[in-house]
């Protein structure tokens, strides 16, 4: 057989079970900064879309935020991988995030075949949103009370929806949304079959500086216990997982961006790529 042929028989029992699933699939970072792992995602997706998947987008834009910001010539702060955002940084987000990157991503979904529809947290009273615990040292960046689905599932029926994460409380006051968060949040809210994040590491791992250490399982249980010691944007990703998982959702994926079609290898590949967290195995008596 040639190898062409194998992959397809390969690929065929995973797409049987996908069929008619949501798949919420968080992007930002490295497979957003290269002009052609941004088309091989947005190829990835649109096929999804075609073999029957329910693909849903939430999307970070960390890298050109930062860049946007430097260019006014403000200051750029993380604390513990959360944006520290004052209004004026909370302003240029939601500039970047909407204007920017989520309309290149409808574009660019479009462009492969398959129409997409732009949505931040305000579009159909998506998300409800209140200040973050830590307000006082994170500024306006917001947690997400309620996803609000009808409107994901209305669009879903005929478009890929492509959700920003930024939104507004019930004063109207702005708030940038850790899109980690919040794509664990719409998992869950949408009882997806999977959430997949796409990184800029290989995946969760045991030592952050050896690229080798990758976890390629972990259960629920397991990633909160490590939520503690986590560090920078690992430690918002790790939570999302466990709110996705914790939430209904059959299994989280962190994956490398880095890797062209990384997506379509984790789904439809017998090896699957990366950190793989599912729930805490059934206690047998
Ligand atoms: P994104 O949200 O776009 O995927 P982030 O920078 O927010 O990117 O999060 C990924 C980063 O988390 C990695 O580049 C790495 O520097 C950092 N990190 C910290 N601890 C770990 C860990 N244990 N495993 C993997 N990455 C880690
Ligand atoms: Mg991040």
């Amino acid at each position: 057989m040639t190898a062409s042929v194998e992959t397809l028989l390969e690929a065929l029992p995973y797409i049987r079970e996908f069929h008619g699933r949501t798949v919420v699939i968080k992007y930002g970072g490295a497979a957003m900064t290269d002009e052609s792992l941004r088309d091989g995602f947005a190829t990835d997706v649109v096929l999804l879309k075609y073999v029957g998947l329910n693909p849903v987008i939430v999307h970070g834009g960390g890298p050109d935020i930062t860049d946007y910001m430097q260019r006014l010539g403000m200051e750029v702060r993380f604390i513990e991988g959360v944006r520290v955002s004052d209004p004026a940084t909370v302003e240029v987000a939601k500039m970047v995030l909407l204007g920017k990157v989520n309309s290149d991503i409808v574009g660019r979904l479009g462009r492969h075949g398959q129409a997409a529809v732009g949505l931040s947290g305000e579009d159909g009273a998506l998300f409800e949103i209140r200040p973050h615990e830590r307000a006082d040292d994170f500024g306006f960046v917001g947690e997400i009370e309620r996803v609000s689905i009808d409107v994901i599932d209305h669009i879903a029926e005929d478009y890929i929806p492509v959700i920003a994460s930024v939104g507004v409380d019930s004063d109207g006051h702005s708030y940038n949304v850790n899109a980690d968060t919040a794509a664990g949040k719409v998992a869950a809210a949408l009882c997806a079959h999977k959430a997949i994040f796409l990184t800029d590491v290989a995946g969760w791992l045991a030592d952050p500086d050896d690229e080798g250490s990758v976890r390629s399982r972990a259960t629920v249980s397991e990633v909160e216990a490590a939520l503690g010691s986590s560090a920078g944007g690992m430690r918002p990703k790790l939570g999302a997982c466990a709110e996705a998982v914790r939430g209904g959702v059959g299994s989280a994926h962190i994956i490398d961006g880095r890797r062209p079609h990384s997506l379509l290898l984790e789904l439809f590949t017998d090896a699957g790529i990366g950190t793989m967290v599912t729930p805490d195995a059934l206690e047998t008596t």
